[in-house]
């Protein structure tokens, strides 16, 4: 289409919105209400697009994949879209007509966070990459009322506010009335024989209507948009006709609330598994309307059932929605009459499985009364299917009954989410090289004996046009003017950037726009209250928290240098910036205990002006997606500080280094291969490897130790017991050494505390020698090129779906 036809396109598109739900002018308008209209234009675009889209995946009877997820953290939209669609000087254009500015209208828009962290981010990030390869691809996830928790600090203590993103979110979402499904809970199941054999009826249940909102992800310069389809729970049975027609309007009015429950809100927690009824219901909610869907599409297309697992894979984002297994056994059996085996085959054909965690804390073990109780027929379903499956194994391996029980689905009372998803796929991956490993050595090591062939690895990856291109325009110019423009949908062609490492010119560049960058985050912040001085190096952790990130070893390492400039205030130092971005779970004291370490420690250092001037401390509020893309740009050292063998990959760190930032890491999750792409030398690693953690910690690891016979470490101790800004951390003392939680310092942050101060000092060294930190920046910029999420994506197409991009 012609530039100025495209711009009355947008011109028409944005005038009626703003006419019909507004019924006003251009000129009359609000920035919000431009937004909305804005959003709603580029929303028919895409919808119009997308169906085009499915036209041709129709036409070319196409494998397609349904990617399962209970979290997508989608953020912001708008930006997104405009920029994929390429639309973005023709929106600049129009609405300069009204004098409005487009990055202000992104201001408007709150982030979708309907995901907890990494998990949630990299099922977005696989969208966009999907669409913008063209791959036939819808994803599934609930239409949560309230994301993720709003953080607010009061006095360093984390509180939790709703985050109400709806209604102003909703201008994405598009109602589908024609696609409900019913999803049934509790009643009981009776066995009946008919002439056509047993037949299973499901009595006195509970239902709810399952009502589809769609949110369209456009691809980058494609043809391609991907569906992000988000259920809502509706009643249906209990609205109390009789007391309705009796006048009774409180009592007809009373029950509507538990189906609508069900998507009410998202579960905080990252990383950690709550056996919860209310969780337990998202679930198979979730599950169960998306796979009524994925079949009801499929008989619509092919009229039967017998070509399903060559047209349909789904995938299943950790163990959250691995009732689909079940769900998909119930609808072939007891809805189309398959046969057990004919049924189990389809559907282990059908479905795979990514792990996203070794954390024992994280595994999901629901209590078998509980499933029974909440999803009868499902319990019967799992309930076969373990004894079929220990069955087979006993006949395969005859007296190994120990291995027999640690890979049994049902044990104790307790179905093991992970085997079931292992047992009821047939590919199974892990999300770097070094966790996919421990996958095969250690949590699944059993399955791995009986097929080793389902075991495989696709490292994550960003989508990088958001990461870089959107989130860092100078960075791209300069990328463009170097390497031409190839990157964005070759994200391999990042790697000729390579070729400038030694172009001073170049090398300057990267320094200015990196202070550039850090100049607008500190301006950012300031209109927020924080004080940052862009002169300071970026020291940057930013993750949920978690005991196994380890931002606390981060805190304590800032305290031995608090300390050590007290003494000896003439100590040459550059100035530094340490902060932190993290939202701890509500209910995980010791990580708010952490947190307002943090806080404090950052008080005390503020209240000295000669010790601000050196060392800084900033806690970041309320770190969410829109706050990474500002934060991501700014960062110099990106801190990376897991221990070894817990972080099963990481998409933090790619997103800093590939805006230049250099890692500071153990060798953990994916920083094992952002050392091979950068090389020893362009990376700062220290601490422990995963198999020296593991033989430490069998030895028995005593952290008392440390304290005892290592003078610098019993100094940093100690002073979390005198405190900080008149605030003491005895818990967080006792935590590391006494051990109330367990076992004394669980993540083992004083073994690797010394050789962490360590890689610290080399790091300021060759910061010292700006042009050599910008080589080593530039190699990093570079370096990221294998990790797009576009390669991730491709790797899952070929070897793990089967499926091919449309043209
Ligand atoms: C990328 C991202 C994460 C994941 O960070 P990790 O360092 O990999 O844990 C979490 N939250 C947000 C908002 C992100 O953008």
């Amino acid at each position: 289409m012609e530039v100025t036809e495209l711009k009355d396109e947008i011109r028409n598109g944005i005038t009626n919105k703003l006419s019909r739900h507004y019924g006003i002018s251009a000129e009359e308008a609000t920035t919000s209400q431009m937004y909305k209209a804005c959003a709603r234009t580029v929303l028919d675009i895409l919808l119009e697009k997308r169906a085009k889209f499915n036209k041709q995946i129709k036409r070319n009877h196409s494998k397609k994949v349904y990617y399962l997820c209970m979290e997508f953290l989608v953020g912001r939209s708008l930006k997104n879209n405009v920029y994929n669609l390429g639309l973005k000087d023709e929106f600049e254009d129009v609405l300069s007509e009204w004098d409005f500015k487009l990055e202000d209208l992104y201001e408007e828009e709150p982030d979708a966070g309907l995901g907890n962290g990494g998990l949630g981010r990299l099922a977005s990030c696989f969208m966009d990459s999907l669409a913008t390869m063209e791959y036939p691809a819808m994803g599934y996830s609930i239409c949560y009322e309230y994301g993720l928790f709003k953080q607010k600090i009061v006095d360093g203590w984390q509180m939790e506010l709703p985050d109400i993103w709806l209604p102003g979110g909703d201008v994405w979402l598009n109602k589908r009335n024609d696609l409900t499904f019913q999803v049934k809970f509790q009643g009981r199941i009776e066995e009946k024989w008919s002439d056509k054999g047993l037949k299973i009826e499901h009595l006195d249940y509970d239902e709810v209507e399952a009502v589809p909102f769609d949110m369209m992800i456009s691809g980058a310069d494609s043809e391609g948009v991907s569906v992000l389809r988000l259920w809502r729970a509706r009643d249906i049975k209990n609205f109390d006709m009789n007391s309705f027609a009796q006048g009774d309007y409180e009592r007809a009015m009373m029950e509507n609330t538990s189906a609508e429950l069900i998507n009410k809100v998202l579960y905080p927690s990252d990383n950690h598994f709550e056996g919860k009824t209310l969780r337990l219901r998202q679930q198979y909610f979730l599950v169960s309307a998306s796979v009524q869907n994925i079949v009801r599409e499929h008989l619509n297309q092919y009229g039967t059932l017998a070509n399903f697992s060559e047209k349909v894979a789904i995938h299943i984002n950790d163990t959250h929605p691995t009732l689909c297994i079940p769900e998909l056994m119930r609808i072939f059996m007891d809805e189309h009459n398959y046969t057990w085996d004919e049924a189990y085959k389809m559907v282990t054909e059908t479905v795979t499985y990514t792990n996203h965690t070794v954390l024992a804390e994280a595994l999901e073990k629901w209590s078998a009364g509980l499933i029974q109780q909440q999803l009868p027929r499902i319990y019967g379903i799992i309930k076969e299917l373990n004894e079929r499956f220990c069955h087979s194994l006993w006949l395969k391996y005859p007296g190994n009954w120990e291995m027999v029980e640690r890979m049994s689905i049902i044990s104790h009372n307790q179905v093991r989410m992970a085997n079931l998803a292992v047992a009821g796929s047939n590919c199974v991956n892990g999300v770097s090289k070094l966790h996919s490993e421990i996958l095969k050595d250690d949590v699944f090591a059993d399955f791995n004996r009986v097929n080793p062939e389902k075991f495989t690895n696709v490292t994550n990856g960003i989508a990088h046009r958001r990461w870089l291109c959107q989130s860092n325009p100078e960075l791209t110019e300069l990328l463009d003017e170097c390497i031409g423009d190839a990157y964005k949908k070759d994200a391999k062609r990042l790697g000729d950037f390579r070729r400038y490492h030694s172009n001073k010119a170049v090398l300057q560049q990267l320094e200015k726009i990196k202070y550039n960058n850090k100049v607008r985050f500190a301006e950012l912040m300031d209109k927020k209250g924080v004080t940052i001085d862009p002169q300071s190096m970026f020291v940057v952790q930013a993750k949920r928290l978690h005991e196994y990130k380890r931002q606390l070893l981060n805190a304590l390492r800032i305290i031995s240098l608090y300390l050590d400039l007290k003494d000896n205030p003439n100590m040459e130092i550059a100035p530094q910036t340490f902060l932190f971005a993290a939202k701890a779970a509500p209910g995980y004291y010791i990580a708010k205990e952490v947190i307002k370490l943090i806080c404090h420690l950052s008080a005390e250092i503020e209240k000295d002006p000669i010790m601000r001037e050196k060392i800084r401390v900033v806690f970041l509020e309320n770190y969410c997606v829109t706050m990474a893309e500002h934060l991501m740009p700014a960062t110099e050292l990106s801190e990376q500080i897991s221990l070894a063998g817990k972080e099963a990959s990481g998409t933090g760190n790619m997103k800093m280094m590939i805006n230049g930032a250099l890692t500071l890491g153990t060798m953990d999750g994916a920083n094992v291969e952002i050392t091979e792409a950068v090389g020893r030398d362009n990376i700062f690693i220290f601490g422990m490897h995963a198999n020296e953690v593991e033989r430490r910690w069998k030895e028995g690891y005593a952290a008392s130790s440390y304290y005892h016979n290592n003078a610098k470490i019993r100094r940093v101790v100690d002073q979390l017991r005198i405190g900080f800004n008149g605030e003491s951390f005895e818990t967080i003392y006792r935590y590391l050494i006494v051990g109330e939680y367990g076992i004394g310092d669980p993540y083992m942050c004083l073994a690797d505390f010394e050789d962490y101060l360590k890689v610290h000092q080399n790091a300021m060294e060759v910061y010292k020698d700006q042009l050599k930190w910008n080589k080593m920046s530039l190699i990093n910029i570079a370096g990221a090129e294998r990790f797009a999420a576009d390669r991730s994506i491709e790797e899952y197409a070929d070897r793990i779906w089967g499926i091919s991009p449309l043209k």
